[in-house]
């Protein structure tokens, strides 16, 4: 199973956060996680394995778009900034289009991606 993380600036904290909630269950070897640049790096700061592309405005978030069209990706999780301007907004309804075009399980805010996280603990347990 392959998990992609992004946060904007404003949410990063948030996300580290909202993983070290699951720790056990994210260092399951079932599990990889892969990760826009700068979130990436603040998640393996956090004790995270996890696979850095570049940065979201330099092209990371069209690389996990692009993962996702070919179907390489289970889950996304972009903790979004709604109240602040993104350069690449672009990218980003990219990013989300594509998974509704392929199903692929999005969570914008860490209320949804908990619950995406239990399902997900529940399967591994199972
Ligand atoms: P970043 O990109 O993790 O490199 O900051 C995230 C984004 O803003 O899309």
């Amino acid at each position: 199973m392959k998990i992609a993380l992004i946060a904007h600036d404003g949410k990063k904290a948030d996300m580290v956060h909202f993983l070290s909630g699951f720790k056990e269950q994210l260092n399951h070897s079932d599990i990889e996680l892969v990760a826009t640049g700068t979130t990436g790096s603040h998640i393996e700061k956090a004790g995270f394995k996890v696979q850095r592309l570049l940065s979201g405005p330099l092209g990371g978030d069209a690389q996990i778009a692009s993962m996702a069209a070919q179907k390489e990706l289970d889950m996304v999780i972009f903790f979004r900034d709604p109240l602040d301007k993104h350069p690449h907004e672009p990218d980003v309804q990219m990013l989300m289009r594509i998974c509704d075009v392929h199903n692929i399980p999005l969570a914008t805010n860490p209320a949804a991606a908990g619950l995406m996280f239990q399902q997900l603990t529940s399967r591994l347990k199972s």
